[in-house]
């Protein structure tokens, strides 16, 4: 990457119950692979990747971090969130309790981070509703209304297949670009 400048630099973080596919997803952006029995003890923590925004003719480094195991320890999250300028709020569309959990995320969020974060909610593993035919439990419509509610981006995705992976971040960045154009 020597050699290679960037407009903007951004903190991501990525949210969500255990086993959504947070570490998944922070993979499949910055490495483009997919592991099917990934060491839960070994999350992954940190990711770069620099991504290019054509319409505003800008280059923007993200920096993602994801919990990485620590969902349960709560004390974290000040300075987890600290600075951050988007979100990845994460559930799994064949997981019910996993979409319902993403309400106290987002209240974690909005108490800890800057209230101007933009949040993007992200129904993972949709290739198990058509690979498999498992039973999807959160239908489009039900998750696409609470983001319209609460004023969150949305978009369903797959880490396995890479769908809408890296459309989730840049949806995401283009957000954060225009508050930035805005002054916000
Ligand atoms: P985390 O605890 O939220 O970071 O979740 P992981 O990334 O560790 O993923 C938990 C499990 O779900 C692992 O077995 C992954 O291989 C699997 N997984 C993650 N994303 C997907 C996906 O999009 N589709 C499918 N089929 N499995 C996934």
């Amino acid at each position: 990457m020597a050699g290679i400048s960037w407009h903007y630099v951004l903190k991501f973080i990525i949210t969500g119950d255990a086993a959504v596919g947070k570490s998944s997803l922070l993979v499949r952006l910055t490495d483009q692979r997919f592991l099917a029995n990934p060491d839960p003890t070994l999350g992954v923590e940190f990711g770069s990747k620099l991504i290019t925004i054509p319409e505003e003719n800008k280059i923007v480094k993200l920096q993602c971090w994801d919990t990485a195991g620590t969902e349960s320890f709560r004390s974290i999250t000040r300075s987890y969130y600290r600075g951050a300028a988007g979100c990845l709020l994460v559930y799994d569309v064949t997981n019910r309790t996993t979409f319902e959990n993403c309400r106290t995320w987002l209240a974690d969020v909005r108490e800890h981070a800057d209230p101007h974060l933009t949040c993007i909610l992200v129904g993972n593993k949709v290739d198990l509703c058509a690979d498999e035919g498992r039973r999807r439990e959160v239908p489009t419509e039900e998750a696409e209304l609470f983001a319209k509610e609460e004023g969150l981006l949305f978009v369903e995705a797959s880490a396995k297949s890479g769908q809408n992976v890296q459309e989730a971040f840049e949806q995401a960045t283009r957000d954060i670009l225009a508050k930035i154009q805005r002054g916000v």
